[in-house]
């Protein structure tokens, strides 16, 4: 197979980058290694950036009808008090609140717009294997697929196949490990009428769970120090619920249904960054380039805007069939910065506040910051902007070129 652009990976960074470049005239071929988007939780939180983003698509006002959680304020519950941290109805985008919606759905969306252009080619059970390089440039790669194995010449290959990222790893790039001491631990209980409304973090005792709201369930992330996982399996299932009761007292009649550790799912956090995204016919983005911490729900956020600023700088490029090294650095270079700024923040709070409330195990003064915020509460407006717009939010730029995109009824397992 022969393509202009073969994006290893179809989380939100290479999907969009897919639907991107297609939209742009670029033929591409986009390779996910599993069968459908339908896995287990893997973040949901579509930021106002994000939005504006599919607004510039025209796409919003459909996106806006899927099933989805709106909040305008993020809280913390510090024992017993509740302290409003994040204030999204102030942002400077169109979406003055953080979308909460199941990943899959996103994606699935993407997906069933991106294939309305002739140029997108997503192929599921794809799992790439390994590059190939002629005179030491990256010139495609092999993956393999349910009818054997199948090989991609691409004018560039794009690693967005996430923080184990296989086509990083054979392309020999080295990532610089920024270190994280917590690990998270989800597992979902049901929502009742009764419960808080909204999606929060609650610390208290040694403990942060943090509750987002599902409509029907919650998806709780229980914080633990790193590597604590055995232990805690360890002290029985029993003992886990207990800590979810007391933790949440609310959900105390509800954690019977975690009913064995299948239920439970470690997340490892890792926060790191490659030195150099880039070799010669070779681009990483999203994970694949910085695996971020889970702190401020950025991930999915960070991986869009890689993927819009490689889309503004690639697409003429590739449309010519010209595109360098040079060009492929300038989208590392737009993308550096704001990746730097993130990870700094995110390993500040896993040191100084996320460690130190694990270490304890009474209940924590609330914080002198967390205090003005309460007193103040424009300040919320500050980590909203921080984490709902983020540094150098990225517009798309990409011409819209080619044929229109097809139309009819489509479905993305048609
Ligand atoms: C449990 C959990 C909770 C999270 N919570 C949040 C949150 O609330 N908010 C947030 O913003 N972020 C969250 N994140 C992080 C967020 O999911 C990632 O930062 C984001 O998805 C990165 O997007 P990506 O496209 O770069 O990589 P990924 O989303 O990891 O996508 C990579 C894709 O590549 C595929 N793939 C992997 N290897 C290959 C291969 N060899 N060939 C073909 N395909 C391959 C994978 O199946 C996957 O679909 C969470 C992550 C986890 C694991």
């Amino acid at each position: 197979m022969r393509t202009q652009c073969c994006i290893a990976g179809a989380g939100p960074a290479g999907m969009m980058l897919g639907f991107l470049l297609a939209r742009a005239g670029v033929d591409v071929v986009v390779l996910e290694k599993h069968a459908d988007f339908f896995r287990d939780f893997r973040g949901d939180t579509i930021h106002p950036s994000t939005l504006d983003v599919i607004w510039e698509l025209g796409l919003l006002e459909q996106f806006l009808k899927l099933p989805h959680n709106q909040e305008r304020l993020l809280s913390a519950v510090i024992g017993d008090e509740t302290i409003p941290i994040a204030d999204f109805s102030h942002v400077r985008a169109r979406c003055k609140f953080l979308m909460f919606m199941p990943q899959w759905d996103f994606l699935d969306f993407l997906a069933l717009h991106a294939r309305s252009y002739p140029g997108f080619h997503l192929m599921m059970n794809a799992e790439a294997q390994h590059l190939t390089f002629e005179g030491g440039r990256v010139t495609g790669l092999t993956a393999w697929t349910p009818t054997g194995m199948l090989h991609v010449q691409a004018d560039l290959v794009v690693a967005a196949d996430g923080r184990t990222s296989t086509c990083r790893r054979r392309a020999g790039l080295q990532a610089k490990d920024l270190g994280a001491p917590i690990d998270v631990l989800w597992f979902r209980l049901s929502r009742v009428e009764s419960d808080p409304p909204q999606s929060f973090g609650r610390i208290t005792g040694g403990q942060i769970l943090v509750s987002i709201n599902r409509k029907t369930y919650w998806q709780c992330g229980l914080v633990i120090v790193k590597g604590a996982f055995d232990g805690i399996r360890a002290r029985g299932l029993e003992a886990f619920r207990n800590r979810i009761a007391t933790t949440a007292p609310y959900l105390a009649d509800r954690s019977r249904e975690i009913a064995s550790w299948e239920d439970v799912k470690l997340l490892t956090v890792t926060v790191n960054r490659l030195e150099q995204w880039y070799c010669d016919g070779l681009l990483c983005i999203g994970d694949a380039a910085h695996a971020m911490s889970p702190i401020g729900g950025v991930g999915i956020n960070l991986a869009i805007q890689d993927a819009v600023a490689a889309a503004n700088i690639l697409a003429d490029p590739l449309y010519d069939k010209k595109v360098t090294a040079q060009d492929l650095a300038g989208v590392q270079a737009r993308r550096l910065f704001p990746t730097r700024v993130t990870q700094t923040a995110q390993v500040q709070i896993q040191k100084r506040v996320i460690s130190r409330v694990l270490q304890g195990s009474g209940n924590i003064k609330t914080p002198f910051i967390m205090k003005l915020f309460q007193r103040f509460p424009v300040l919320g407006r500050v980590p909203a902007h921080l984490v709902g717009v983020g540094v150098r939010p990225e517009h798309i730029k990409t011409p819209r070129r080619g044929p229109q995109p097809l139309r009819g009824t489509m479905s993305l397992r048609s």
